[in-house]
């Protein structure tokens, strides 16, 4: 094929993977665009660590420039609409053509869903929130702590309960053992419904043995901000001095707005070759990572579907595929590599101490998920996995 144009649309775990990737795979006449709003990549594992002043916003981020291999051309740009037809992506400045399209936009997240969540709540799942909440955490000298999942999906399943023993510990540190009680509200039935029942009740167990009450299936209505409660759909309550809540996340509008969406709110994909599944005539288009939803083949209640959590892990390893995708389209040879469902989570349990679970969730009948025993070496794991996704290409 003539030399081509690829245009991938967001910098982050999964459209920097499919760049570089794709660069490896491609002469220099193909040419690779990744559009940004944004310059700065950062690592959403890192924001519970600037909730705890353990690092900085620079310590958890890197140019985007940095990360993109030489021979890719990176455009900071809030992209405004995705054309099919005409085959363009329209920024403030102009448009851009594209041959081949990767829609890796990731997820927002909009408090406004749930009244009186914005007004009421902190949050670590933005960096501006996790430095909002670090402030407050200092000033903090006991009451109870409300962490909320008022809806799913959210990205990272274990995060929330990660940050749930994070606090207890810097509570117990900070001198606050017995003054500051916490408590999880979700609208999950258990945590990390789709990596199994025995995932739930170990983190049931890490979360009893600290005293951290777990209230499932409480999906929050309302905030009262003044009384200082949530409201919940089932007309019960929950009293707080602090709210921490997990904002309702969606994709971005630029993405509601295309056609590539289905009734989920999310764009469905083939999940071995992360093909757009609509319209039809989107056959050069891909996406990746957290703006996507991959339905699983397994369930573990016949009733209960199931579908790939939103995590980085995901999204990086989706670049790769689709890289190896268009790259086989530019060249006229097979596809060597799909989607396999496999991939990983680092769960902190305090302490410097971290727990590593290996999921497979293509599997028959139901996703597999394996763990270890938390200890430092797989802490000292994750620190490694973050240090590589900051370390500069070039
Ligand atoms: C607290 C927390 C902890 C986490 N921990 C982990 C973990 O331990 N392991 C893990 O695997 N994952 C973790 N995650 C999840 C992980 O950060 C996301 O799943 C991952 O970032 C998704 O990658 P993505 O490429 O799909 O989207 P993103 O990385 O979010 O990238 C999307 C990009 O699109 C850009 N963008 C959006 N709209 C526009 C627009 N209109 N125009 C231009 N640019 C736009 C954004 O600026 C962004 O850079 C965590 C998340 C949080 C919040």
């Amino acid at each position: 094929m003539s030399a081509t144009t690829t245009v991938i649309l967001g910098g982050g775990f999964g459209g920097i993977s499919a760049a570089n990737s794709l660069r490896r795979l491609l002469t220099a006449e193909h040419e690779i665009v990744v559009i940004d709003e944004s310059s700065r990549f950062h690592v959403g594992a890192g924001k519970t660590w600037i909730m705890l002043g353990e690092r900085t916003y620079d310590q958890i981020s890197q140019l985007r420039v940095a990360l993109l291999a030489p021979g890719i051309r990176f455009v900071e740009a809030k992209v405004q609409n995705i054309g099919l037809s005409n085959r363009t992506v329209s920024l403030e400045s102009g448009s851009l053509n594209w041959d081949f399209l990767v829609i890796a936009l990731g997820a927002d997240l909009n408090p406004a869903r749930v009244p009186g969540l914005a007004e009421a709540a902190h949050t670590f799942y933005t960096v501006e929130g996790a430095q909002r909440l670090k402030v407050m955490l200092e000033r903090f000298s006991g009451g109870d702590v409300a962490i909320l999942i008022p809806r799913v999906p959210f990205k990272c399943p274990p995060a929330p309960y990660e940050a749930a023993l994070l606090l207890h510990h810097a509570f117990e540190s900070r001198g606050l053992a017995g003054k500051a009680r916490l408590a999880i509200y979700t609208a999950e039935g258990a945590p990390m419904a789709t990596a199994g029942p025995e995932m739930g009740q170990y983190i049931k167990g890490e979360l009893a043995q600290r005293a951290i009450a777990f209230f499932p299936q409480r999906s929050a209505s309302r905030v009262d901000g003044t009384a200082q409660r949530v409201v919940f759909e089932d007309g019960s309550e929950a009293r707080y001095d602090l709210l921490i809540a997990i904002p309702p996340h969606e994709a971005p509008k630029v993405v509601r707005d295309s056609q590539f969406t289905n009734q989920s709110g999310w764009i469905p994909v083939d999940p071995q070759t992360l093909q757009v599944k609509q319209p039809p005539d989107a056959r050069e288009v891909y996406a990746v990572g957290d703006v996507t939803i991959v339905p699983l083949p397994g369930r573990y209640k016949p009733e209960i579907g199931l579908s790939l959590p939103k995590a980085g892990v995901f999204a990086e390893a989706h670049g790769r595929i689709v890289a190896h995708q268009i790259a086989a389209g530019i060249l006229g040879r097979t596809p060597d590599e799909a989607f396999d469902g496999k991939g990983y989570c680092y769960l902190e349990t305090g302490a410097k101490r971290a727990v590593k679970a290996d999921g497979s969730f293509f599997e028959l009948p139901h996703p597999v998920m394996q763990k270890r025993t938390p200890d430092e070496a797989q802490f000292r794991d994750k620190l490694d996995w973050v240090e590589r996704l900051l370390r500069p290409t070039r």
